[in-house]
């Protein structure tokens, strides 16, 4: 009987340490899981605590169509905590579109910037870059701390009814009188070019990957189906190939929130397939608002973080890796 009883009393005593070691790796977990989950707050402009983390490097200016100087765009972006701005004007086109940089006007951008530089060194850091459009003359852009590759344009001799992102009858007429009224021709045509970025630019940076599908999502809200069928087995076709020829190069691919930050879309560029695609060859990804303005150098970030995190992204911090 007692033998029995100095079985139980030892038991007892064994589910103790077993009861208290459970609660001790608990209590590590909750631990742990604060910590990580504070570290997502501090990582939230939005949080109003440690925000130096955040930088664009996709920002515009009255040198071509943003709405604010560079100064009001650096000011703007050390008051919100930035760690790093950097400036890629629009790219100077020989049939002098209204939002592109004038030749003369790309030589002041480079004076305007350096000496903002050199003014707030103490407080930010800013970089020189530009938006190369696929149409510009590479000449020369030693100049640049990076360069962003983009294709805005499908028809070199219409800029401007070519443009992807520009007014949708315009693109239209675009692709009946260029294309035949075949749109997927016209998107196998985008792609093609934008395929072609790295080895034309020799950019850092492809820009807004599928600019292409930027008026779907309202285009489905406003008449049930998309504005260029991004589902359509040619389009998939000739954004693979695009991708296939990119991912070989050492560019970094955007998640650029600026169709979000003017309202045309809710998430950002590229979709979740080009996304999924990036993921599994583990190529560099960098945040971009592609902000025209003051109030969006940082719009969308967060949703973007979270596609960042889905997709297992290759996030990182700095325009160049070359
Ligand atoms: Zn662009
Ligand atoms: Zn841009």
């Amino acid at each position: 009987m007692g033998e029995i009883l100095e079985n139980l009393l030892s038991a007892v005593g064994v589910a103790k340490w077993v009861v208290l070691g459970i609660i001790i790796v608990y209590a590590i977990f909750l631990f742990v899981n604060a910590f990580v989950k504070t570290k997502r707050m501090f990582a939230n402009p939005n949080s109003g605590k440690v925000q130096k983390i955040w930088a664009n490097f996709h920002t515009h200016t009255t040198f071509c169509d943003g709405k604010n100087t560079p100064e009001e765009m650096v000011e703007a972006a050390i008051n919100s905590n930035m760690s790093a701005l950097g400036f890629s004007g629009h790219s100077h086109l020989p049939t002098e579109p209204d939002w592109t940089m004038s030749e003369e006007g790309t030589k002041e951008y480079k004076e305007t910037v350096l000496a903002l530089r050199e003014k707030y060194k103490d407080q930010i850091e800013i970089l020189l870059g530009i938006e190369q459009d696929y149409w510009s003359k590479t000449d020369d852009l030693s100049d640049y701390d990076f360069v962003i590759g983009s294709v805005h344009s499908i028809f070199e001799k219409d800029i401007t009814n070519s443009a992807v992102d520009g007014a949708r009858n315009s693109f239209n007429y675009a692709v009946d009188n260029y294309f035949g009224g075949d749109r997927m021709a016209a998107a196998e045509r985008y792609f093609e070019l934008v395929g072609d970025l790295f080895e034309r630019t020799h950019c850092d940076i492809i820009g807004h990957f599928d600019l292409i599908t930027k008026y779907n999502e309202k285009y489905i809200e406003e008449k049930g189906e998309p504005f260029i069928d991004s589902e359509n087995p040619r389009f998939i076709e000739a954004e693979r190939k695009a991708l296939e020829k990119l991912v070989a190069t050492p560019v970094i691919f955007e998640i650029n929130t600026g169709g979000m930050g003017r309202g045309f879309r809710s998430t950002p560029y590229p979709s979740e397939r080009v996304m999924a695609f990036l993921s599994k060859h583990q190529t560099p990804v960098i945040l971009a608002s592609d902000a025209h303005k003051t109030d969006t150098l940082t719009s969308g970030f967060d949703t973007a973080l979270t596609y960042v995190e889905k997709y297992n992204l290759n996030l990182i911090n700095t325009p160049r890796i070359q």
